[in-house]
């Protein structure tokens, strides 16, 4: 065993990682990367298919990224955003809010111009990581809300009932504890059940799973067959009215939008977003838009999310917004959040640094005299870090240029085209894409859609027969997820999707 590993194995303890297991193998390590791949230590390649966990887009040992660190810190590498200010995180800031306010660009989307209750995203927080983006959002959604209130009944109250949030179920927002409180996957939460301050949750529309789809499983993603009457979307009504009811209505609702990450790339159904966030709003509550691994080109085309069917409730064929490469998930369906929370992406991959986005309103909420002490009481040693904030520009500048636009496009009509052909595998039982992010849903039978236990643990034996084969990935307990980088080229994508099969089919032998 080399010297790294020996010392890993010695010394390392590894995020959602069962160590004992892990300590049985020897580790793979990880000594250069270009483009979608990576090489170990021994010299083997292999593709990185789901971007080094959600993060990477352009590829690895990016020359424009690499020389933007470089020249960054030919000046300084960081100095604190606590009382000073710093050139490359100015300049970023002002970009990540005029790309979040695309929306409001009549030449790029004038179908989803005016939307009532879209307010225009003015002010920056940055911070380290997705959990932190999140946590930064729930801190401000929470004072905002108890001052609000507060005013409107005359006082300052803390007597008031505290405000409270609504997340989906299934939701992950991180590992910080705030986070945590906001998500709802058993397995995450329920040891730290009492460190957690309470949050509502409501039905996330599972399409493959969904107890008011009433289709038989059929060879497709379970939005295009499902028959329903949007009772998904009727249950946040419900959880709205009850809230409302009991006189402390949501401050919040928190999503994930288009498709939810690691509660096992679910997604939403054409048109779920925009008819819930209505509810949202109708409700008066704010919008809490985790777009940590949506964020930043993921989800496509708005082609990509348009429901075929006339009769959905999706976008009908008339009134379909123009083809397009939104940055953000929330901009498909015309909706723009109070907070935008973004972080994985927007360094390109590179390095640790994330960003809340909110409205004027918000930050004025904070302003007052010194001794007022309205002031955010909130930040990290690393704020607005510099060799991160130079990195994300730069990121940014690839990312809005045409070939990256093109390259986008290209990688997910081939998941599109390429994707199909693993139906005929009686053990997989959905395929769902949204942009470039693809997940499938392993079972134990398609026609019944029965599942395997966690602890049969078929998503990490198949990731494992795939890293055998030279492909990297991560499972979702029985979902394998495919989110290569935006550079991974056609013949790449194929071999993924192949080696994907030629794992289904070792780990499930005689069931082809
Ligand atoms: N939100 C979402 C949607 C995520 O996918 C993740 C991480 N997978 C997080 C938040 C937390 O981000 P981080 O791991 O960077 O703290």
């Amino acid at each position: 065993m080399n010297k790294f590993a020996q010392l890993d194995r010695q010394f390392v303890w590894h995020p959602f990682t069962q160590m004992r297991d892990w300590l049985k193998g020897e580790p793979m390590v990880i000594v250069a990367g270009k483009g979608a791949v990576l090489r170990d230590i021994r010299g083997r390649e292999y593709l990185d298919a789901n971007s080094s966990i959600w993060t990477n887009l352009h590829g690895h040992n990016h020359p424009k990224l690499n020389a933007a660190v470089r020249r960054q810190l030919g000046k300084i590498a960081h100095s604190s955003a606590l009382g000073l200010a710093n050139e490359p995180a100015s300049l970023l800031a002002g970009k990540l809010v005029k790309a979040a306010n695309r929306i409001y660009d009549s030449k790029s989307n004038p179908s989803l111009k005016s939307k009532i209750g879209n307010p225009k995203l003015e002010k920056v927080f940055f911070s380290d990581d997705g959990s932190t983006a999140l946590e930064v959002a729930l801190k401000l959604a929470y004072e905002f809300t108890r001052r609000m209130r507060g005013r409107s009944a005359g006082r300052t109250s803390s007597r008031a009932a505290p405000p409270k949030f609504l997340s989906l179920a299934g939701a992950y927002h991180g590992d910080t504890v705030g986070a945590v409180a906001l998500g709802h996957i058993d397995l995450f939460h329920r040891s730290y059940a009492g460190l957690l301050f309470k949050t509502d949750q409501v039905m996330t529309p599972y399409c493959y799973r969904c107890p008011f789809n009433r289709a038989k499983p059929e060879r497709a993603d379970a939005r295009e067959y499902r028959k329903c009457h949007w009772e998904c979307v009727g249950k946040v009504e419900q959880k709205f009215s009850a809230q409302k009811k009991k006189g402390n209505s949501y401050a919040a609702f928190v999503l994930e939008p288009l498709m939810q990450g690691a509660a096992g790339m679910i997604p939403q159904p054409p048109g779920w977003l925009r008819r819930t966030t209505d509810i949202a709003r109708a409700h008066g509550a704010l919008l809490i838009a985790d777009e940590v691994m949506t964020g930043f080109g993921r989800t496509g085309t708005v082609a990509a999310v348009c429901d075929r069917r006339p009769s959905s409730g999706g976008f009908s064929e008339g009134h379909r917004p123009p083809l397009q490469q939104n940055l953000f998930a929330s901009h498909h369906e015309g909706v723009q959040p109070d907070f935008l929370c973004l972080a994985k992406g927007l360094t390109g991959g590179y390095l640790p640094m994330a960003a809340t986005l909110t409205t004027g309103k918000i930050f004025e909420a904070f302003l007052g005299r010194y001794e007022e002490f309205k002031t955010f009481f909130h930040g990290h040693s690393y704020t607005a870090n510099q060799l991160g904030a130079a990195t994300a520009l730069a990121n940014l500048e690839i990312l809005q240029g045409a070939e990256s636009v093109r390259a986008r496009q290209m990688l997910e009509a081939t998941l599109r085209e390429a994707l199909p052909a693993l139906w005929d595998l009686p053990n997989v039982g959905d395929i769902r894409q949204v942009g470039l992010i693809a997940g499938l849903e392993l079972v134990k039978n398609w026609r019944t859609r029965e599942p395997f236990a966690l602890r049969e643990r078929a998503g990490i034996r198949v990731c494992e027969a795939m890293a055998r084969r030279g492909v990297l990935t991560r499972p979702i307990g029985n979902v394998i997820v495919l989110m290569p980088p935006y550079v991974t080229t056609r013949a790449q994508v194929r071999r993924m999707i192949e080696v994907l099969r030629l794992a289904i089919e070792e780990i499930f032998p005689g069931n082809t």
